[in-house]
């Protein structure tokens, strides 16, 4: 009866019999697509399956966001926020409930698009700078938007602090246990927009864009 070390190197051995098959195929399947050109860098590539470019790129990396603003969506992106439902997942903690409303478990979409007061926060960012921002869907509703790249950029930069602010509040409402009103979130988050977008030579964007930031900047 084998051991568990030898199911292990049957295990491994298989799997390196899938790749070496894997990369003959790729090989044979590149000759005849792409010719003779072949190269092990090529071929790696071929077989990894790049994919798409992560769609969140757009949303997460342009000059418009503040750095801090751009690293939490990124952190959020790669799911590695550390949320009460993950903490409860990997058994840190014994209760997942939002540590904002205690409505609902602490996910992602939860905290920062479905919590009664993120939703607040949002509305009233999207009311003083009169740009509909449909909480729900607000990710994909700004990757559907079209326009100029400044124009979705500061659509990014806007959504990307309303998610920094609601992070801090959930913070503060976890381990200081208090939260600040949505409206005044919304009031230092168009400031927060305000100094950023000021910082930018309005000279060197087209009119339309001009006139989105110089809207953000009176409001
Ligand atoms: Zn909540």
């Amino acid at each position: 009866m084998g051991t568990s070390s030898d199911a292990i190197l049957i295990v491994h051995k298989s799997h390196v019999a899938r790749i070496i098959l894997k990369m003959f195929l790729s090989f044979r399947v590149w000759k005849k697509q792409k010719g003779l050109d072949y190269t092990v860098a090529k071929g790696y590539d071929y077989l990894r399956d790049r994919g798409d470019k992560f769609q969140w790129y757009e949303l997460v990396w342009h000059k418009w966001s503040t750095p801090k603003h751009s690293i939490l969506a990124w952190i959020y992106h790669h799911n590695s926020l550390n949320l009460k439902e993950k903490l409860q997942r990997l058994g840190i903690i014994e209760e997942d409930a939002c540590c904002i409303c205690r409505l609902a478990s602490e996910t992602k979409k939860h905290l920062f698009f479905r919590c009664e007061y993120s939703m607040k926060v949002i509305e009233a960012v999207g009311t003083r700078l009169n740009i509909r921002l449909p909480t729900h869907n607000l990710l994909l509703w700004r990757l559907s938007c079209s326009g100029s790249k400044n124009k979705t950029g500061i659509l990014s930069a806007i959504i990307n602090s309303c998610m920094y602010n609601i992070w801090r509040q959930r913070n503060t409402s976890r381990f200081e246990l208090q939260i600040l009103r949505p409206t005044k979130i919304a009031s230092f988050i168009i400031a927060e927009l305000r100094i950023r977008l000021m910082g930018f030579a309005l000279s060197k964007v087209r009119d339309e864009d001009r006139r989105l930031i110089e809207s953000i900047i009176r409001s």
